[in-house]
């Protein structure tokens, strides 16, 4: 299933990039497209513009001088003296080759219809040297973008001479599907490389998911195995009750309410690492004179200590311990949870020491037993959900939810829980707050 939505989840993301890509690409080349044109354009007039005025102040136009602008500017000069073809244009092989020709003649009527100027008519008797010049875009049909042209009409007294200069942007347009090729390659490879990295960005993104759906569907099988137990023997007593002799039907009740009491307790931790999964563990931090909470716990456990056998002592720090900023109902609980296992796990005859102490501004509660103690290899794992070492799963009653329920007392409370060996045998549960 996870699969599916991460190939779901790539194809979006590598989708929604991409088209990014291309709309931002595609509008970089229009307008970089775009200004290249508006830039040759301009150099174009440009050069008419010096060309003019030059002509303007020659008197008579040489052939070498034609020749020797033709080659400057990669231009196509057709000269009409009077609307008859210049000697030029008849020497020069390009304006006579019938493409050309044809080009210039379709050119020079497209300049007449779309300009509508007729320069012999303003031709003013006072001025003997009159020029004038325009320049404009010409595409032949099925060619966009082929030329740049400029007519440049010089009057002088009553001839008239027409010069039609034509530039191809050939090279332009080569430069611009270079342009284009060498962005398509580039958007090729940024579309893999975004490909990939929205496979893995998504595969990161899901890996949280996946690893609380692993540990839902784990919690639910270990629930289910521990609840079949207690069940199990509920159903086995009750099956047994009906034809049981009246002392033996009390034995049989009794153990149906200890199994009875064992499930709510169960359930109860299930329903406390549930409510902290979905951030309904209420907690509610207030000054708690945690001196005091010990000795109340302390009080509270004593007998309990007794009936096993076992020694219960408390330390408190000898001066005043300012009040600690945490929810004192969490810290019973927390510390119910670490006396409970401190009494379950420890040898009739031993010793439990319940200790808070003050250093550095920071609470150090501590529980530490002289009991079974724990292996190094299990210390982390006790922590995480239905884990009991070895040794302890034969303990009844105990599934291995109490101290998931104080890490999460103890993360609410930003401290810290660790637990350690104790010299001499058992374990040390060290509590820091802040
Ligand atoms: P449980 O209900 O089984 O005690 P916990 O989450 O409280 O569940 O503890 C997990 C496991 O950690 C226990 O099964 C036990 O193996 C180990 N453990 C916890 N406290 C002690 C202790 N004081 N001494 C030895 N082992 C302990």
């Amino acid at each position: 299933m996870f699969r599916k939505v991460h190939l779901y989840l790539t194809a979006l993301c590598a989708g929604i990039t991409t088209t990014i890509l291309i709309v931002m690409s595609l509008l970089y080349l229009y307008l970089s497209e775009k200004e290249l044109y508006e830039n040759q354009f301009r150099s174009f007039q440009n050069d008419m513009s010096t060309i003019a005025t030059s002509l303007e102040q020659q008197s008579v136009i040489s052939m070498e001088w034609l020749s020797k602008m033709e080659t400057r500017g990669s231009y196509t000069f057709y000269v009409l003296d009077n609307g008859v073809p210049f000697l030029y244009n008849r020497l020069s092989n390009l304006s006579e080759s019938s493409d050309t020709r044809k080009i210039l003649d379709s050119c020079l009527e497209y300049y007449q219809n779309t300009f509508e100027v007729n320069f012999s008519e303003e031709i003013d008797d006072n001025a003997y040297n009159t020029c004038h010049h325009v320049e404009f875009p010409f595409d032949p049909a099925g060619k966009k973008h082929a030329f740049h042209i400029s007519v440049i009409e010089l009057n002088r007294g009553t001839s008239s001479l027409q010069l039609l200069i034509l530039s191809p942007l050939d090279f332009l347009r080569e430069q611009i599907t270079r342009q284009r090729v060498r962005f398509f390659l580039i958007d090729i490879a940024a579309i893999l490389l975004l490909s990939l990295f929205s496979f893995f960005f998504t595969g990161k993104l899901l890996q949280p998911v996946i690893e609380s759906r692993r540990k839902q569907t784990e919690f639910i099988a270990a629930a289910s195995h521990e609840l079949r137990t207690p069940l199990a023997v509920i159903l086995s007593a009750a099956e047994c009750l009906r034809d049981a002799d009246a002392k033996r039907q009390t034995r049989f009740l009794e153990t149906i309410r200890q199994e009875g009491e064992i499930l709510t307790s169960l359930v109860n931790d299930m329903l406390t690492l549930s409510a902290s999964d979905s951030q309904r563990f209420s907690c509610h931090p207030a000054p708690v004179e945690l001196d005091t909470l010990f000795i109340n716990t302390y009080e509270a456990f004593e007998p309990l200590a007794a009936e096993k056998k076992l020694s219960l002592t408390i330390s408190l720090p000898e001066e005043a311990v300012p009040p600690c900023m945490a929810d004192a109902d969490r810290m019973v609980q927390l510390l119910s949870i670490l006396l409970h296992n401190a009494l379950s796990y420890t040898p009739e005859g031993g010793h439990i020491d319940l200790a808070l102490s003050y250093k550095k501004n920071r609470f150090h509660l501590t529980v530490s037993d002289t009991g079974i103690g724990i292996p190094d290899e299990d210390k982390k794992k006790i922590f995480d959900r239905f884990y009991r070492a070895e040794k302890a799963r034969s303990t009844k009653g105990h599934f291995g939810l109490g101290l998931s329920i104080a890490a999460e007392i103890v993360r609410l409370h930003h401290g810290s829980i660790s637990v350690s060996d104790r010299e001499g045998g058992g374990s040390v549960f060290t509590v820091i707050l802040g």
